[in-house]
C-alpha cells in the first residue's frame, strides 16, 4: 500500500497509476461510523481502498475477522487483486505463467 507517492509505488511493482490508486492506504473503521463506531485506534486498521470498499459493499458487511479470512484464502488461490509483485512474495514462490 502506498500513502503519499503513488508513483513510487507504481515504479516498484510496475504498475500503472491507474492500478497502483487501488492500493493507497486507507483507515478502514472495523464497526462502521454509520453503525457506530467510533475513530479510535482500536476500530480503525489499514487497508487498502479495493479492500477497505469490498468489505462495505457486500449485502451483508461481514464481521473484521471473516473478511480477513476470505481474503487471506482468495489470495492463497491467487484470487484477490494484488500486484503481481506482491503475489510471488506473499506465497513464498513464483508459480510462473502457463
Ligand atoms: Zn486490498
Amino acid at each position: 500500500m502506498w500513502r503519499s507517492s503513488i508513483e513510487q509505488f507504481a515504479r516498484l511493482h510496475g504498475l500503472t497509476l491507474g492500478q497502483a490508486r487501488q492500493f493507497q492506504c486507507t483507515a478502514e473503521h472495523l464497526l462502521a461510523r454509520q453503525d457506530g463506531g467510533g475513530d479510535g485506534r482500536n476500530n480503525i486498521v489499514a487497508a487498502c481502498l479495493v479492500c477497505n470498499q469490498r468489505r462495505h459493499k457486500r449485502k451483508l458487511i461481514p464481521e473484521p475477522e471473516a473478511y480477513r479470512k476470505l481474503v487471506r484464502q482468495r489470495l492463497s488461490k491467487g484470487r484477490w487483486h494484488m500486484p503481481r509483485s506482491l503475489t510471488i512474495d506473499a506465497r513464498g514462490a513464483d508459480k510462473g505463467d502457463k
